[in-house]
């Protein structure tokens, strides 16, 4: 289902009005996790001034360490209230995670696009169940996976899809694998902007980059944003946090506010339509 019937053949939906596979490039920006409302609603504010198409943000968080720094704390359906929030404010539709198959029918009413990060990309009975509800969905690369493994699992929400009659909404995103040599000490990851080019030859699915997560460094995430551009990306998506440096999550990776608004600044004049 999954897989190109015709060299032009692509998909295309929109996500709350936002188009997925099309002349547009969408960006999602947004905090690695959904802190408080008054982050979420100041950083949506922000985001949308600087022309992202939707808003990102954890509410139900995979954290690789299970001891939390004394000022996280795992904000579930109050963050997912919050993301509302930040929606009504704004207008930006929601990409949030979900992590397990109980939760997602209430992160699914709190959403627009569920997303299914690297740990989960072979936890094949939440893609089952994910699928099942006919909404768009961003699957996050596992960061061990080939290309093939990726789309065999993207496979299981399409034919989810399917069987409710519906094409295949779905949005895949590269955002590292793990790597000998990374060029810092701080990441594992590599941006593996060579299956952007090699997916779209083999899937009708739209393709993301997260240069935020893949680099795990600020200073290299626009050069990584026009890489992945100029790779032929179909969206993009970054962390961005108004006060990076107090981030309770990644704050080595996040983009502040007016980071976020040169970057735009950057990619405008590079993608077609962003
Ligand atoms: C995220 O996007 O918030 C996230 C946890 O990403 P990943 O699954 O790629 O680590």
């Amino acid at each position: 289902l999954v897989a190109k019937k015709s060299p032009d053949h692509r998909t295309r939906f929109t996500v709350g009005g936002v188009e997925f596979g099309g002349a547009l490039v969408p960006v999602l920006a947004g905090p690695n996790t959904v802190e408080n409302e008054e982050l979420i609603v100041k950083t949506a504010i922000g985001v949308k001034q600087a022309g992202a198409h939707m808003l990102r943000g954890g509410a139900f968080k995979p954290l690789t360490f299970p001891y939390r720094s004394p000022k996280f704390f795992e904000p579930r359906e109050d963050g997912l209230r919050w993301l509302q929030i930040a929606k009504q404010e704004t207008g930006l539709p929601i990409v949030t995670e979900v992590m397990e198959i109980s939760k997602i029918e209430v992160v699914a009413a709190n959403c627009d696009m569920l997303q299914i990060g690297t740990r989960n990309m072979q936890n094949y009975p939440l893609l089952t169940e994910v699928g099942k509800t006919g909404m768009p969905v961003m699957l996050k690369r596992g960061y061990g996976s080939s290309l093939r493994d990726w789309l065999m699992a993207a496979e299981y929400i399409a034919l989810e899809h399917d069987r409710l009659g519906q094409d295949a909404k779905i949005v895949l995103c590269e955002r590292g694998v793990v790597a000998n040599h990374t060029h810092r000490d701080t990441s594992r990851f590599l941006l593996d902007l060579q299956v952007i080019p090699a997916a779209q030859e083999v899937t009708h699915l739209p393709i993301m980059s997260d240069p935020s997560h893949a680099t795990f460094w600020q200073p290299w995430v626009k050069s990584m944003m026009l890489a992945s551009i100029a790779a032929g990306a179909d969206a993009l998506m970054l962390e961005v946090h108004p006060d990076p440096k107090n981030a309770a999550v990644d704050p080595l990776q996040c983009s502040s506010l007016e980071q976020f608004d040169d970057i735009m600044k950057a990619c405008r004049p590079v993608a077609q339509a962003i």
